[in-house]
């Protein structure tokens, strides 16, 4: 008899005719000879509600209080899943984060999980139960209620999964699985049959959104496959495991994209050793994350300094810069935002030359300029005009021939 996990996010437990299908999953997992933990997160949009109310107070609140208001969200669906199956039948209880045994470290709001004593949830699994646990919940050393950030009730799945060794860690969601692309952008996306830990984790870090990137390390870490799901559809989604067990079919395996790209430039710098430590410290004390960065040395020694950001930070980032432009001695500088940033992902890249070349050329045959470049082992992002998203990642996405991808679960031994 094998442990299976299994997941459900916000709206797979949306309502209580959704709660009602949850529970039809997961006893059947059960009646199939499993024993079944199931995690789940808040009602639907429910955290995005907490967080409002509480910003009807302060825009910003104390951190303990705010994770003290948000866990109560899954309190409401864990509770209401265990008496759904209870009403079918079955025996199940639910568990708080804390009752669970998940401890995290002690940092409110983003807390990394540090481990899981599984003692608890191991008795009532033998004695029969089906484990509803809450996602995104744990208490840290110091008797604290903590959270793990937005979306983290994959990790705490993933997590358990991990320490009860289980057999499975299925993720129900309400897409069927991973898409080359978002077919909201690019109709013909399809889903992968499989994709590795370190694609997943690329294309989770460049906005996929499927699954928590810490979920994802997790998984690597411990060598657990997960699959991503759908809960409302009855069949197969995408696994995620090692590079080594699977068939890849092709070299680029996703394209993803983020909208709201601003580029930096400041010009004339001069050539000092302590130029960039001094300008990128500044920025992180004001909690500006810096992507890509492109650096160039003029003949006369002087140099040019581009970096890209968020937008939303780009009135931050002008003042900072204005205001310390004695301090980091700068002839003129410049910003241009409305950009995006566009990226192809494929583990297949390390051993494939001429993926990048395809790239520029595939832009370049749809006339999109590229402003910025950056490479990984495994991805190519490229920084487009904003106005040129769509067709970009069409033509990325016809190129490499994702639009024909068949895939079958070919999974090697
Ligand atoms: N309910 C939490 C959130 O909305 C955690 C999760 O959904 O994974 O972020
Ligand atoms: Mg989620």
């Amino acid at each position: 008899m094998g442990i299976i996990v299994q997941k459900f996010g916000g709206t797979s437990v949306g309502s209580i005719e959704r709660i009602q299908h949850v529970a039809e999953t997961v006893t059947k997992a059960y009646k199939e000879g499993n024993q079944v933990v199931t995690v789940v997160s808040a009602m639907g949009h429910h955290t995005d509600e907490l967080v409002s109310l509480a910003a009807q107070i302060s825009p910003q609140n104390s951190k303990r209080e705010m994770d003290m208001l948000l866990t109560t969200g899954e309190q409401v669906s864990i509770s209401l899943l265990a008496m759904a199956i209870q009403a079918k039948g079955f025996k199940a209880i639910s568990l708080t984060g804390w009752q669970a045994g998940i401890q995290t470290e002690s940092v409110h709001g983003n807390a990394r999980i540090e481990m899981i004593h599984t003692e608890k949830i191991q008795q009532l699994l033998d004695e029969g139960y089906i484990v509803i646990v809450a996602g995104f919940q744990g208490l840290s050393d110091k008797n604290e209620i903590t959270t793990l950030g937005r979306g983290g009730s994959d990790t705490t799945a993933v997590a358990i999964a991990a320490s009860l060794n289980a057999e499975r860690c299925d993720i129900y969601t309400d897409v069927l699985g991973v898409y080359t692309t978002d077919p909201r952008v690019e109709p013909s996306a399809s889903k992968l049959s499989h994709v590795s830990y370190d694609e997943m984790l690329e294309l989770a870090a460049l906005g996929a959104g499927v699954l928590h990137p810490r979920a994802v390390e997790f998984a690597k870490n411990y060598h657990l496959m997960i699959q991503v799901r759908s809960s409302q559809h009855d069949e197969i989604g995408t696994f995620i495991g090692e590079e080594n067990q699977m068939e890849q079919q092709s070299v680029v395996r996703g394209i993803a994209f983020e909208s709201n790209v601003t580029r930096m430039t400041l010009n004339g710098l001069n050539n000092h050793v302590d130029l960039l430590p001094k300008i990128f410290t500044l920025l992180a004390s004001e909690g500006i994350d810096v992507d890509i960065i492109i650096q160039s040395v003029t003949s006369d020694n002087l140099v040019n300094l581009s970096f890209s950001i968020k937008s939303e930070n780009m009135m931050e980032a002008i003042t900072i810069l204005e205001s310390k432009k004695d301090y980091l001695g700068y002839r003129s500088f410049d910003f241009e935002s409305e950009l995006a940033k566009v990226s192809i992902v494929g583990s297949g890249m390390v051993s494939n030359p001429g993926v990048a070349a395809k790239m520029f050329k595939y832009l370049a045959e749809s006339e999109i300029p590229v402003k910025m470049v950056s490479t990984s082992e495994i991805k190519v992002s490229t920084v487009i005009p904003k106005s040129q998203l769509q067709e970009a990642v069409h033509a990325l996405h016809k190129g490499y021939e994702l639009d024909r991808i068949q895939e079958e679960v070919t999974l090697k031994n």
